[in-house]
């Protein structure tokens, strides 16, 4: 596992494990794209391994690895929504008091991995903290999602929290260039803009089929609402609410790159592209700094009440969202 942004946090659950110091519980958290779950289960395959080398990556020839690479090691426990957009089921989670009733099969440890952990709703939610209330003997439970705040704050607080942070684009180029085969310079002049974790960059450059990214879209979007061409209802119309994850981080990218641009400094964490780099200088010289905060909280505000409040409607926070975009002069 070739990802250098992931080597402090796994020198510090190696040697957590070395000296027999393992939480009963994490929360592995990162932006999307930045490996949370490959991590874990290279940590769960090298913590299950029985005959782990001295580097401590995972033989892959042992009985634990062999069934962990077919899906069946009986000291691995995966929880994951039964179908994607479906939510982790309280059930689910009740097979983790059984799964760990029974010792270890192959080495001394069992593993829980739930992912995302974000998917599972209050009933679910709530018998887990339940189980971390008290976990079982042995337990190791690992809670993967984009952000610990995203949990219930009771759960949060029984878990060690582990941040995989954004790389920066200096170490996000120098691996994509290494691993594409390609000059540092055609990834700096890369047509479309290159944003996410960099397992996301990576694979938007792989699928590049001329479509418009969420990123550039939304910033050509934003364009014309500032400059009176649309109205902010037509503009929130191209965003589908199902998505509003997705559309909240990029928003939330564009706004901060547009502060970034006000104090004339480039962003470390993407990689914009020719075009999207000048639209960016036009917005901040359209928004004020003072605007952009407002528009960043109310972003915040946002995720709060998508997290809260049962039955609100996603296009409807898009739609206030472009309509507080509109500059009124
Ligand atoms: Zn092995």
């Amino acid at each position: 596992m070739n990802l250098p942004w992931l080597n402090e946090i796994t020198e510090q659950l190696r040697q957590d494990a070395m000296i027999g110091r393992l939480a009963h519980a994490y929360i592995v958290s990162g932006p999307s794209g930045t490996g949370k779950t490959l991590f874990c289960q290279h940590f769960a395959k090298t913590l299950l391994c029985m005959d782990k080398s001295e580097t401590n990556s995972p033989c892959g020839s042992c009985a634990s690895c062999s069934t962990f690479e077919n899906s069946s090691n009986p000291d691995l426990l995966n929880i994951c929504p039964a179908d994607a957009g479906k939510s982790i089921n309280i059930d689910q989670i009740r097979a983790v008091n059984e799964f760990y009733s029974y010792k270890p099969h192959y080495g001394t440890h069992k593993i829980t991995l739930i992912h995302p952990a974000t998917s599972m709703n209050t009933n679910s939610a709530n018998a887990l903290l339940k189980i971390l209330e008290e976990p079982p003997e042995g337990a190791l439970i690992m809670l993967i999602a984009s952000s610990a705040g995203h949990l219930l704050p009771t759960i949060r607080s029984r878990c060690l929290n582990l941040r995989i942070p954004q790389p920066n684009w200096d170490i996000i180029s120098a691996w994509l260039s290494d691993k594409l085969s390609i000059s540092l310079s055609s990834l700096n002049n890369h047509a479309t803009t290159l944003y996410g974790g960099p397992l996301e960059m990576l694979e938007s450059i792989n699928l590049d089929n001329g479509a418009t990214s969420l990123f550039d879209g939304l910033l050509a979007d934003l364009m014309s609402l500032s400059n009176g061409k649309c109205n902010a209802i037509e503009i929130a119309k191209n965003y589908n609410g199902a998505g509003i994850e997705r559309f909240l981080d990029a928003l939330e990218l564009v706004i901060s790159t547009t502060l970034l641009a006000i104090f004339q400094q480039s962003p470390s964490n993407l990689k914009l592209s020719k075009a999207s780099s000048e639209k960016i200088v036009y917005l901040s010289g359209k928004y004020s700094e003072v605007k952009l905060f407002e528009l960043g909280d109310l972003i915040k505000t946002s995720r709060e009440l998508l997290l809260r409040s049962q039955g609100v409607r996603a296009q409807d926070i898009i739609d206030e969202i472009f309509i507080s975009f509109m500059v009124r002069e």
